[in-house]
């Protein structure tokens, strides 16, 4: 039966009429957080839902006819079937949404959401990290609540790359060709129904942008893709990767974004009351913006005004890598084309980038969005002070506490990052409305209700989860790809399903400390190897393809998980991405997080984790700044002399190995009568209490709609 599905076969099924809808539920990425949705997929054809990565779209296209025509006569998979579409019908037309009830006003109009990348699933590859999960947790929850918001971004034909590592631990990047008719992805159609193109001017010529729409619920997202037979060969090219590029590539990418994305919402009969830019790299809206109203008439001063009143800007890192800058030859040589009427105010427009960084001015995009936003905000509390800190200068005159910069701590999607064994211990003793009150404190208390007995079962449950789908994953490469033995051990295969598990899992980069862990190997071998208590590391992440400093974090990690000191308890697991995340961070039994302070900007995957009662052991920055309480957790607090960051590392360092040998490992191991660890299901069910409620994306698009969205929309009371 199987042997005429081979990945690489393409034979596209005619769906039984009864099921006919089912193709429209895999074209709208909303299915991948409705439980009854994901359990229909699952269960037409459990094989080969495991064998595309849970791709429902792929999945229709492989599927043989005898699945379909047994759950088409299959009463109980009817029933679901039914309840779900009549759902995905509510979801698309109500209106007693929390933004209507709240906001009726800005719920009949529309806010346009740019960003460089977005994370909906894994079968949309077109996110690199947590910039991307955000932008997609952000979309999934506006439309949740009803908030109507138009996402804008691009389909890179290639997307991020897929990891390889080698025999030797060295990152390999591989791009595969996403094939479109795999993905949740179609034409977007303008009003008088044809395929939206639109023209974007580049340098001295023009580019052409094909538009993509993704049904993210009640959100619509655009994604612009130049790879046009139009197009010359190297224009093709330039959606083809995500941050992929040089400084050419990019600073033309963010003019297909900024101005191409205005241009597409005007094609496809958008007028946004809001435009909120997630990152400076869609700064270039607000040019096409401001040209916009010149060519009406308006001075420039006038237009910038508007752009500013319709404008907010989240900014997303302290590390000055990740603010770009051009130089102003570069920007106005790509730019030349672009000016229309504002061609006379060429110099104030530019003047608005200019930022000097010590390395002379540049034209900065961050420094652009600051200038041209009414309403700009930090990811965290203390990412709130730190952008002040580090972009005051851009309001000289204004002082600190009237600097206009708000801070809303990044969330995380619950029904896409909450487990269906948390999520059913939740819905027995919350209630069964508890996912819509999951951002209610009060209601969250009751998590401390949950029987041990209970909870602890799921938590074995999740772990043994994690375990399987990392033999499974080893299991492929030692089969498919003829892997390696020391990359099987690598993988983890020597790992012990019942022992505590820490994860850590983000991007391969030097303010991170991916290596603190191993500041002292002896230290460490004694806590992992202690008989009876053994302790195992999982990590995961991609370095920048560019950067070496990264890949060699990676690749000694790599050889640790190779010695034999640690007794086979140090492991990687390659190709992070959503599907990867979500097995770790509700399979571990302790999320770690040790950046160098004040260096991450909030952090998410620590919230995913907290969810799912896996507590959080972290430095106090980011998010956990705010969200450590004293019993949710545990915080990696240590003093050294602030000048010599050696001190730093080896003083945090210190602080974990004291944590895990004085609090965690005892928490654990120490077991009653009945072998239920109490001591750490009081943290486990804090970690949940108190995480669930404030880290939720729910709370955040909230506090966006009321801080941001709202006034922002409001009209000026004359004109
Ligand atoms: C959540 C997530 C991230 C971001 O996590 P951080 O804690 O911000 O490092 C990155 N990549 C993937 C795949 C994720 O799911």
């Amino acid at each position: 039966m199987t042997d005429n599905r081979q990945l690489t076969t393409i034979c596209m099924v005619q769906l039984p009429d009864r099921i006919g809808r089912l193709e429209e539920l895999a074209h709208d990425v909303s299915w991948s957080w409705t439980r009854d949705a994901r359990k229909l997929f699952r269960t037409l054809d459990y094989p080969l839902w495991r064998q595309t990565a849970h791709n429902p779209v792929r999945m229709l296209k492989l599927i043989p006819p005898e699945p379909l025509q047994r759950v088409a006569s299959d009463a109980a998979w009817l029933a679901t079937y039914d309840r779900v579409m009549a759902r995905l019908d509510d979801v698309r037309s109500a209106r007693n949404t929390w933004c209507a009830t709240e906001y009726g006003d800005l719920a009949s109009r529309s806010i346009a959401y740019f960003s460089a990348e977005f994370a909906l699933h894994q079968s949309l590859p077109i996110y690199a990290g947590g910039l991307g999960v955000l932008a997609g947790d952000h979309c999934k929850e506006a439309s949740d609540l009803g908030v109507p918001l138009i996402g804008v971004g691009f389909m890179y034909p290639q997307g991020y790359f897929h990891q390889d590592v080698t025999t030797d631990g060295w990152q390999q990047e591989a791009y595969e060709r996403l094939d479109w008719t795999d993905a949740p992805i179609e034409p977007a159609l303008t009003p008088d129904g044809k395929p939206c193109v639109t023209a974007v001017p580049l340098g001295n010529r023009t580019v052409l942008a094909a538009v993509w729409r993704v049904r993210v619920g009640r959100v619509k997202l655009y994604l612009l893709d130049t790879d046009l037979e139009e197009n010359a060969p190297w224009d093709r090219e330039l959606s083809a990767r995500l941050y992929g590029g040089d400084r050419e590539t990019r600073v033309q990418q963010e003019i297909i974004l900024g101005i191409g994305g205005v241009r597409v919402l005007k094609a496809m009969g958008c007028e946004p009351a809001v435009y909120h830019l997630n990152e400076g790299h869609a700064g270039f809206v607000v040019l096409q913006r401001i040209r916009d109203f010149c060519e009406k008439g308006w001075t420039f001063e006038a237009a910038l005004d508007e752009v500013r009143r319709t404008t907010v800007f989240t900014t997303h890192t302290p590390v000055a890598a990740g603010h770009d800058a051009f130089p102003f030859a570069l920007v106005e040589t790509h730019l030349a084309g672009a000016w229309g009427d504002l061609g006379g105010y060429r110099e104030k427009f530019l003047a608005l980038g200019h930022h000097d960084n010590g390395g002379g001015p540049m034209f900065n995009m961050t420094a652009l969005a600051l200038r041209a936003a009414g309403a700009v905000n930090g990811v965290s509390q203390l990412h709130g002070e730190v952008t002040k800190q580090m972009w005051q200068s851009i309001w000289p005159g204004t002082p600190y506490e009237k600097l206009p910069v708000k801070a809303i701590t990044n969330g995380v999607h619950v029904p896409t990052w909450m487990s269906s064994e948390i999520a059913a211990l939740l819905e027995t003793h919350l209630g069964a409305d508890w996912l819509d009150r999951h951002d209610d404190p009060a209601l969250c208390d009751r998590v401390l209700e949950i029987p041990d007995e209970e909870l602890w079962a799921a938590r074995q449950a999740l772990r043994a989860f994690l375990f399987s789908f990392i033999r499974e994953r080893a299991r492929q490469r030692w089969t498919n790809e003829g892997a390696s033995a020391p990359r099987i051990v690598a993988a983890g295969t020597m790992f012990d399903q019942f022992a505590l598990t820490i994860g850590f899992a983000r991007r391969m980069t030097g303010y991170k400390r991916p290596e603190l862990i191993f500041s002292d190997p002896d230290r460490l071998a004694r806590i992992l190897n202690q008989p009876g208590r053994n302790v195992q590391i999982l990590f995961a992440g991609k370095a920048h393809p560019a950067d070496d400093v990264g890949k060699h974090h990676l690749q000694r990690i790599y050889k640790r998980a190779l010695d034999p000191k640690f007794g086979g308890r140090i492991a990687f697991v390659d190709d992070y991405d959503l599907h990867v995340a979500h097995f770790l961070v509700q399979g571990c039994d302790v999320w770690m997080n040790n950046p160098l302070k004040p260096l991450e900007a909030s952090g998410t995957s620590g919230m995913k984790a907290a969810i799912n009662g896996t507590p959080h052991m972290s430095i106090g920055d980011g998010w956990w700044a705010e969200g450590f309480n004293g019993d949710n957790g545990w915080l990696i607090d240590a003093q050294a002399d602030p000048n010599d960051p050696g001190a730093q590392d080896w003083a945090d360092a210190q602080a974990m190995y004291t944590l895990l040998e004085q609090q965690l490992v005892p928490a654990f191991y120490d077991r009653d009568a009945h072998g239920i660890p109490r001591r750490w299901l009081r943290i486990v069910k804090q970690s949940i209490r108190t995480v669930l409620p404030r880290f939720a994306a729910r709370r955040m698009v909230k506090d966006y709609v009321r801080e941001m969205y709202a006034p922002a929309a409001r009209q000026p009371a004359t004109k």
